[in-house]
């Protein structure tokens, strides 16, 4: 077994370590601030090929594996797990035109991805439809001519609503399939399509700056050609490319630990209780080496299972252990990094405060961790 990096992955890692920190991390400052979307940062993370990271050379892009993109985020998610989310909605939608789309499809729409010129989101999410993502009931009928036209509301949906989204890719009903399960396709709707709107802008406990909306559709006509991918395949063809979404957030989660241990270590070492540092503490010291633990474990294993994804074999069981393991370890160490913090944790001044609050929203998103359990317990015959 070899664990060592190649040449080309030490120097991307580099480089996403020094433009996280130098970069990202005063913007994270100012979105959590002002909740504005990062357009500068995203700009300059453009202009070093990060948008466009798996897509292939022939369409703009850089073209890498899975295993070097999950290298990166464990740099990113250590510094933003905001901006980090943003790239991920991005690359994932941009993947799905990469395995889905028709050559007109990827001529027209991978160029303006992988430049970072236009921002990609992926709306399934429903009022009435989250966990259970074949309850949507944004439907989808054709007219006379074979166009699409599309009514229903979407909630929730990352990146939709900013200035350089397009693109975004829509879940629908297109209607039954054997069993009386509703047939699902994904649509590629185009900003400014007449009758397509944003709604209402959701204010959220974390990950501010990252734009979340509501989208709705009124007698949204979309040409034939809008189908991405197999009609009526949607939502296999959606769950397919969670696997990488699900690695991403065990990820992310590893890295949130690691946050929590570079933010609680030196402040637990500086602030003095009792005549002693709070680090002289046993009881601090066992919360300081199980943060330590949970990013070094979570990291292994992650880049086992992004390993997997780039041999192109199959680790959906995986991802969602991955995820699962990954996101409740990174709950653990944010809450005892803020444990560690007393009162000042509570601040909104202080970093763990925000890591906390981003902690949460892990377990949620990517399918929640009991959806990732029942994945788990369905491959075990359960
Ligand atoms: C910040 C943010 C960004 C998001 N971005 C997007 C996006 O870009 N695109 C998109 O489509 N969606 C997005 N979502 C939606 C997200 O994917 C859903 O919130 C998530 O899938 C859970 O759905 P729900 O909120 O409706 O919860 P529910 O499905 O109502 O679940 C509520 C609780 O019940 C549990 N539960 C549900 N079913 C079962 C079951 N069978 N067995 C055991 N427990 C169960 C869940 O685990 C959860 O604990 C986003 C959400 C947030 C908060």
């Amino acid at each position: 077994m070899d664990f060592s990096l190649s040449e080309e992955q030490a120097e991307l890692r580099r480089m996403v370590h020094d433009f996280a920190r130098g970069e990202v991390a005063p913007a994270q400052e100012q979105m959590d601030r002002d909740h504005d979307f990062p357009y500068e940062t995203w700009e300059k993370w453009s202009n070093l090929g990060m948008p466009g990271i798996l897509i292939p050379q022939d369409y703009g892009g850089s073209g890498l594996d899975s295993l070097t993109y999950i290298l990166a985020m464990e740099e990113m998610g250590a510094v933003s797990q905001t901006f980090a989310l943003i790239w991920q909605v991005h690359v994932m939608v941009a993947n799905m035109y990469v395995h889905l789309g028709t050559p007109e499809q990827k001529a027209e729409w991978l160029p303006r991805f992988a430049s970072g010129q236009n921002l990609g989101a992926f709306a399934l999410t429903e009022s009435g439809a989250g966990s259970d993502a074949g309850g949507v009931r944004t439907r989808a009928v054709q007219d006379i001519k074979g166009n699409w036209i599309l009514n229903g509301n979407k909630i929730f949906i990352s990146n939709a609503g900013t200035r350089i989204s397009d693109g975004t890719v829509v879940m629908a009903a297109t209607g039954e399939q054997e069993g009386r399960r509703k047939a699902i396709s994904c649509f590629i709707v185009p900003t400014g399509t007449p009758g397509y709107s944003l709604g209402q802008s959701f204010d959220k406990m974390a990950w501010h700056g990252m734009d979340n909306s509501e989208l709705v559709f009124n007698d949204c006509l979309l040409p034939a050609t809008s189908i991405l991918g197999k009609e009526g395949q949607g939502l296999r063809q959606a769950l397919a490319g969670l696997n990488l979404g699900r690695i991403v957030f065990g990820t992310l989660g590893g890295a949130l630990a690691q946050a929590c241990l570079e933010e609680t270590l030196p402040y637990t070492k500086e602030r003095k209780q009792f005549g002693k540092s709070l680090s002289d503490f046993q009881i601090t010291q066992a919360k300081l080496a199980n943060m330590a633990t949970n990013a070094e474990t979570t990291r292994a294993f992650a880049r086992y299972v992004a390993w997997l994804h780039s041999q192109g074999q199959d680790c959906h069981t995986e991802a969602a252990m991955v995820k699962l393991m990954g996101t409740k370890l990174a709950v653990e160490s944010a809450t005892d990094a803020y444990q560690l913090h007393g009162g000042y944790g509570f601040m909104h001044d202080y970093r763990v405060n925000r890591l906390y609050r981003e902690a949460q929203i892990l377990a949620i998103g990517e399918g929640t961790n009991e959806i990732q359990q029942m994945l788990i317990a369905r491959a075990l015959g359960c």
